[in-house]
């Protein structure tokens, strides 16, 4: 990349998404200068260990004096929070972004808590892991993943500049960017991701909980389904509360459509419809190829994890001291 997209980033918040998002800017030259805050002595600690910022506060404050682009990466119920703890550092005209996995929530809470001479434009990059903490944050997280800017209503001109140069970031971070509303984003995440996770925590947990089968057994004969909804299910808690609790409407409309399709199934279990269970067997499996077909997922057997020479950064052990 021959000029930065912006000068100074700050980052309020630096666990896996944050150090990610620093990793991925650096390496394509997309800023020339990074400060971070977090409210985490452990996670600053090491955030200055592994040296791949400017500067390292528990003031966001701090962080964001002179910042061309601010991105909050904290939990999405922690966002108003950082934000009014950030505001009075703020330059007039940076751009505010965030990486939170819900969007009106945090649309709201960013546009109470910031002044209004700043550009807020939400994101949400579609692309993460099971880990938590700056030691999980890796550069090619977002290589070839969807980033989606939720912005407001606002079609003055230098708003529309801002948010073609935050698209014009992400691009050169490797992402497809998708513009849409905050409440939609909030619907379609719902069912893409926000109940899958709830399925696997639901279902991790009733198996832990099973009388007649001991938790030894669920371990050492845990077939390749079930390994899959525990590597979903070891996914960060403080997030995954604050994503069901801030997105409780779509959640809650999707888990009702859910439901009466589980019983459904369970119907034509029941009723021996085997018919029933083949086409919709059938339909499932067309849309995982169409999903590898859309380079958003391997084809390689088990997820592509026996291929591995070495192992996957994002597979590391989570590091962070909670
Ligand atoms: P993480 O690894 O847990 O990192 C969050 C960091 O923010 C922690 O060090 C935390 O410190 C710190 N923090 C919390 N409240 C703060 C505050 N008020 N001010 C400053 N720092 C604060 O989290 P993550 O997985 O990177 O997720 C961050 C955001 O990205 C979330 O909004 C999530 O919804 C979104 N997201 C996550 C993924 C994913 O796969 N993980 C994917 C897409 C989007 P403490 O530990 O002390 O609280």
């Amino acid at each position: 990349m021959s000029e930065p997209v912006y000068g100074k980033l700050a980052v309020i918040g630096c666990g896996l998404i944050g150090a990610s998002v620093i990793l991925a800017a650096r390496a394509a030259g997309a800023v020339s200068q990074v400060a971070v805050a977090d409210a985490s002595p452990e996670a600053r600690a090491r955030i200055e260990a592994l040296g791949f910022a400017d500067l390292v506060t528990a003031d966001p404050a701090e962080a964001v004096r002179d910042a061309d682009l601010v991105i909050f990466a904290v939990p999405v119920m922690a966002m108003g929070e950082a934000a009014r703890a950030a505001a009075p550092g703020l330059k007039p005209g940076a751009t505010v972004s965030d990486v939170g996995s819900v969007k009106a929530a945090v649309a709201e809470a960013l546009a109470a808590a910031l002044p209004e001479t700043c550009f807020i434009i939400p994101g949400h990059p579609i692309a993460g892991t099971e880990q938590s903490g700056p030691d999980a944050g890796f550069a090619e997280l977002f290589q070839h993943r969807w980033v989606i800017l939720t912005p407001q209503s606002r079609t003055d001109a230098p708003y529309q500049a801002a948010v073609e140069r935050l698209t014009d970031f992400w691009t050169a971070l490797g992402s497809n960017v998708e513009l849409m509303d905050d409440k939609h984003h909030d619907l379609v995440l719902a069912v893409t991701s926000h109940l899958p996770h709830l399925i696997a925590y639901t279902i991790v947990g009733a198996a832990a909980d099973l009388e007649g089968v001991t938790r030894g057994e669920v371990m050492k004969y845990s077939a390749g389904g079930f390994r899959d909804f525990t590597r979903i299910a070891a996914s960060d808690p403080t997030m995954w509360r604050d994503v069901f609790l801030s997105n409780k409407d779509a959640v809650l409309e999707i888990l009702g459509r859910f439901t009466e399709d589980l019983q459904a199934m369970s119907r034509a279990i029941r009723w021996g419809e085997g018919d029933k269970l083949f086409d919709q067997f059938s339909r499932t499996r067309e849309i995982r190829r169409g999903i590898i077909a859309a380079g958003q997922e391997s084809a390689a057997p088990n997820f592509g994890r026996d291929q591995r020479s070495s192992p996957d950064p994002a597979e590391a052990p989570d590091t962070k001291a909670k």
